[in-house]
């Protein structure tokens, strides 16, 4: 056995991804606007656990869906035997929390929520076994104007995003009376069909019928598409409902296709149903979907209370920026502040922190290895870092009671070769000086070192 044997290298789970700090100004562009555009329209955020209950989905999703089918992360609690599932949407556990607390006694909610969900799926472009969802849930809402609110906002967001490629599809599913009388006609069809049917469709042909609606077989296309549609079975309360929402949305300018193909893949659904989807990322294309699902509180045992969202996938959403987005550019700070030699460098500290207490964002260069990293190393990491300026401290600048000030770059991320002249400026002023330069200057956008472009 050798000593210096190296151990195995450990490496993340399949489908499971790093975000990696080069992408971390897009996530976080994507985050803030996110944020800004549901606050506008008075959304609350709620942040509920990771973890639930096993049959928080197997009751509340349907068991016939793909998610309880064959694609939750489930495990038993060692210490008590508990029923556990990493949750791979998180509507059901927002209609949860919002029974347990209660959250609607005193009239419907607008609700938010971010953050990561699981699923065992056959990892591809736009499809993971950890992502990320944004969603939003709609409780106790009943009428179609709640539906194209939800789908409003989702088009501000694209628009503030400045996604063009993002187009909507409109459907109602009815309700569950009508559902059942579309689908008795449904089973007769495919049964006439049945030669058609692959073996997914076999197996949904009496459990979720409508799934195989969503086929994506090439195959059964032209079958699917003659197939009865749930749409001419729609009664005259579902239908004013989604005529409704259509008129609202026309209104505003907001256009859409109605695909009466589209389904959802949760059994909660009713009436409206909605997805976004793009041609620019091949076939995992749905960036968004949503709906209104006013069965859901009532399974979980809470009173009969109306209810409307979606989610969408962030992952997607983020590749569809980096597609369409002309440019994008990204610095880690303000000002980088070089030095040379041990009293510079306690100067050095000190005028950093003087920075940041005028609101700048600074990085102090610190040593990376024994020794001290010459001038030219120093002010190629402040070049690398995407700063507005440098800050140059050596035994000179200690003397004369200065700093160097070395502009960088004219605009966030555009290079100025050789930029300008090197500024002498007072330690007294230096904040106030750079301040100056960067927010009134117009150099950069101060607390925002994000700069895409469309
Ligand atoms: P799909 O038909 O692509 O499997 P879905 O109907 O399962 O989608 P939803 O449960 O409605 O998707 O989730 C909402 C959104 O979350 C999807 O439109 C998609 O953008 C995103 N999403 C779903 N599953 C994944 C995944 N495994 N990886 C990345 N994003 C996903
Ligand atoms: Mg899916």
């Amino acid at each position: 056995m050798s000593e210096n044997k190296k151990p195995e290298k450990i490496v993340g789970i399949k489908g499971m991804n790093d975000v990696l700090p080069e992408d971390a100004p897009l996530w976080e562009l994507f985050e803030n606007t996110v944020q800004t555009v549901l606050k506008s329209y008075g959304f609350q955020q709620i942040r509920t656990p990771i973890v639930e209950s096993t049959a928080l989905f197997s009751r509340g999703l349907g068991a016939v869906t793909d998610i309880v089918e064959k694609e939750m992360y489930s495990f038993t609690d060692s210490l008590n035997g508990d029923q556990l599932t990493l949750r791979p949407e998180s509507t059901a556990g927002v209609v949860r929390a919002a029974l347990e607390h209660n959250l609607t006694y005193d009239g419907p909610k607008r609700l938010w929520y971010a953050g990561p969900m699981f699923r065992h799926e056959r990892p591809q472009r736009g499809r993971y076994r950890q992502f990320q969802q944004v969603g939003a849930e709609a409780i106790g809402f009943s009428g179609p104007d709640i539906d194209a609110e939800l789908i409003m906002l989702c088009q501000r967001l694209w628009d503030d995003l400045g996604l063009q490629d993002v187009r909507l599809e409109l459907n109602s599913i009815g309700n569950a009376d009508e559902r059942s009388r579309h689908r008795a006609d449904l089973i007769a069809y495919f049964e006439q069909h049945a030669t058609v049917l692959d073996a997914d469709a076999q197996r949904r042909l009496h459990s979720n019928p409508l799934r195989i609606l969503d086929t994506k077989n090439p195959a059964m296309q032209a079958m699917v598409n003659a197939a009865p549609k749930l749409l001419d079975y729609l009664e005259a309360d579902s239908l004013a409902h989604f005529e409704g929402v259509q008129n609202i949305l026309r209104h505003n300018n907001v256009p859409f296709s109605i695909n009466p193909r589209l389904v959802r893949g949760m059994d909660y659904y009713n009436r409206t149903v909605f997805e976004w989807v793009t041609d620019q990322l091949g076939s995992q294309g749905t960036v968004c979907g949503g709906g209104r699902y006013d069965p859901l509180v009532e399974m979980f045992g809470g009173k009969p209370t109306p209810a409307c969202g979606f989610a969408m996938g962030v992952e997607r959403v983020l590749e569809l920026m980096k597609a369409t987005g002309e440019r994008f550019a990204a610095s880690q700070c303000d000002v980088y502040v070089v030095h040379q030699g041990a009293p510079a460098q306690l100067q050095a500290s000190v005028a950093a922190e003087r920075l940041r207490d005028a609101g700048l964002d600074v990085v102090l260069h610190c040593a990376a290895a024994a020794g001290s990293a010459s001038f030219k190393a120093q002010m190629k990491r402040a070049d690398a870092s995407g700063a507005a300026f440098a800050v140059i401290i050596g035994e000179d600048e200690v003397a004369n009671g200065t700093a160097s000030v070395k502009p960088l770059r004219a605009a966030p991320g555009e290079a100025r070769p050789a930029a300008g002249e090197q500024h002498a400026v007072p330690f007294e002023t230096l904040s106030s000086f750079l301040v100056d330069q960067i927010v009134g200057g117009d150099v950069h956008d101060h607390g925002d070192h994000v700069h895409y472009r469309h």
